[in-house]
């Protein structure tokens, strides 16, 4: 099974994969990672650059790490449905990224867009964007399209999973419980 979880920056996709970790027989692996790893050759230093490069090299870094990530097994990809990008929303999983990935389910992350601001707010290990709430809504909104459009064309399922402030370990079992029915 191959699993794509998404959600927009700040909601918890990353805590969320710490708690599937620890059960899941799976291999996680963070598209951000890959995209970093191949971006510092080009003078990237941290993962919240990437997002502000020409989109163009976004895209050239996101086909390379869809098609590593394309050759593992069994995976649960950490990454994102649509990137906000100042040149507007680039798509996580254009086409050419799907047919790499092959995913067969994919998972929304969704918070409260109030618990979202704080979220960022509060993590100090990253550089994150200031989005108002409504900001946020829109994202979210955006990238439920997104979702649809690549499951009509992978026949992916799509899960909705909300990630309550102080919830995680309930939004890591949910996930569980679809995985083990997947
Ligand atoms: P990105 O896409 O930018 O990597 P992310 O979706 O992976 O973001 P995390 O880094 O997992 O987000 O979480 C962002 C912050 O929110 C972290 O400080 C984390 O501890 C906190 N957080 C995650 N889930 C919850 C929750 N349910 N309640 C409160 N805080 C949470
Ligand atoms: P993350 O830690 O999930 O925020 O990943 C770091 C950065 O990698 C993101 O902020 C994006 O700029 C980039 N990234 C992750 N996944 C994708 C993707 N599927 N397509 C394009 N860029 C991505
Ligand atoms: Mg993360």
């Amino acid at each position: 099974m191959r699993i794509v979880v998404t959600g927009v920056p700040g909601v918890g996709k990353s805590t969320i994969m710490e708690g599937v970790a620890k059960e899941a027989k799976y291999r996680i692996v963070n598209f951000g990672d890959i995209m970093l790893e191949k971006a510092r050759d080009i003078g990237v230093r941290n993962r919240d650059e990437i997002r502000k490069l020409p989109v163009e090299r976004q895209r050239d870094l996101q086909r390379l790490a869809g098609e590593e990530i394309g050759r593992m097994d069994n995976v649960i990809v950490d990454t994102h449905m649509s990137i906000k990008t100042p040149a507007g929303f680039l798509p996580g999983l254009p086409e050419w990224v799907l047919r790499a990935l092959r995913p067969s389910m994919l998972v929304l992350v969704e918070a409260n867009p109030s618990s979202i601001v704080g979220r960022r707010r509060k993590d100090s290990t990253r550089y994150r964007d200031s989005d108002t709430e409504a900001d946020i809504e829109m994202h979210q909104e955006m990238n439920r399209f997104f979702a649809a459009s690549c499951a009509t064309l992978t026949g992916a399922t799509v899960v909705i999973i909300r990630n309550e402030e102080g919830k995680v370990n309930e939004a890591v079992e949910v996930l569980l419980g679809m995985i083990k029915n997947g």
